[in-house]
């Protein structure tokens, strides 16, 4: 079992950790259930971490069941495509045996998915999704560019940022700041 640092929203569940007025004032409010999903991405991020991967994880639900989960694994599973997102989503569609997800589906992801994996997430459905930190460099849902606002598609996916990005981001910059260190001693 993994253990994660408590959280602020522990103490106010709506509230992602701001003080009530100023929550209002920005409408980020989240429901316990999103929450405890996304904590469950900060999870397998943190498995993923452990395993020498960047620390990113993704997980699909449905009617409050999880449906499919993954982290970022393109290094064990030798697969460039084997982003987070994308692993959720082929573990949903094996268990599930359709290439479609059900209607009304939600993906957790804790890092603002790249142009595969948006592209992946509206051929597949996805109602909505949620993610953590923003990726300045490749995000594709805001970031450099927002493919999920596209008239062009024949799906429209929800997206909602930013819950518990703190964290995510934090567990990002401990992994890059600890690979930094391990190059330079190998370098000595
Ligand atoms: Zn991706």
């Amino acid at each position: 079992m993994i253990n994660l640092p408590p959280y602020e929203f522990m103490n106010g569940p709506f509230m992602n950790g701001l003080p009530i007025s100023e929550a209002f004032a920005t409408r980020t409010f989240w429901s316990i259930q999103d929450a405890k999903w996304m904590q469950k991405a900060l999870q397998l991020a943190k498995q993923g971490a452990k395993a020498g991967e960047v620390p990113v994880g993704a997980i699909l639900v449905h009617n409050q069941q999880m449906i499919g989960q993954g982290f970022n694994e393109p290094i064990g599973r030798h697969d460039a495509t084997a982003h987070a997102e994308i692993v959720a989503l082929r573990d949903a569609c094996a268990r599930l045996k359709n290439y479609r997800l059900p209607l009304q589906t939600t993906l957790y992801v804790t890092l603002e998915p790249c142009t595969m994996c948006i592209g992946a997430l509206i051929h597949a459905r996805v109602d909505r999704l949620i993610y953590a930190a923003s990726e300045p460099r490749a995000g594709m849902v805001g970031s450099q560019m927002n493919l999920s606002a596209q008239p062009f598609y024949n799906h429209n996916i929800h997206v909602h940022r930013g819950l518990c990005s703190d964290h995510s981001s934090q567990m990002l910059k401990a992994f890059f700041r600890e690979r930094r260190k391990a190059a330079k001693k190998s370098d000595k």
